[in-house]
């Protein structure tokens, strides 16, 4: 109990301000991550003509549009669950094991549902 003390330093504050903070801060990706889908959905209006083949260039910047629109559409929809858990008091509880998630990798993902451990079982 005192290395674990000593990291709390300055960190201590009032918890419904933090969760004020995240939810600003799941907002801002939010805006972010819908911006991003809206100007490659522009860009995939435009599908090139297939015709010219397997390896052009235009064919394969679409096909790397549409890969990273689906990439951002996951995104969109862990932020939303992310803001659901705030609304409900549950963001930062990771869901397999239902201990809050470390604050340090909640500010650098915010959108994630899965401690440092957990997140690790599920990768490997
Ligand atoms: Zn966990």
């Amino acid at each position: 109990m005192t290395a674990a003390n000593a990291r709390n330093g300055d960190r201590t504050g009032d918890p419904q301000q933090s969760v004020q903070e995240q939810r600003a801060r799941v907002h801002s990706d939010l805006a972010e991550a819908r911006e991003e889908l809206a100007r490659l959905e522009r860009k995939l209006e435009h599908r090139p003509d297939f015709g010219l083949g397997e390896g052009s260039p235009e064919i394969y910047q679409w096909e790397m549009n549409l890969a990273l629109r689906k990439r951002v559409l996951a995104k969109i929809a862990s932020l939303e669950d992310a803001l659901k858990s705030l609304e409900e008091g549950l963001y930062g509880i990771c869901e397999r094991c239902g201990k809050p998630i470390e604050h340090e990798r909640l500010e650098i993902l915010p959108e994630t549902t899965l401690c440092v451990s957990c997140a690790q079982k599920v990768r490997y």
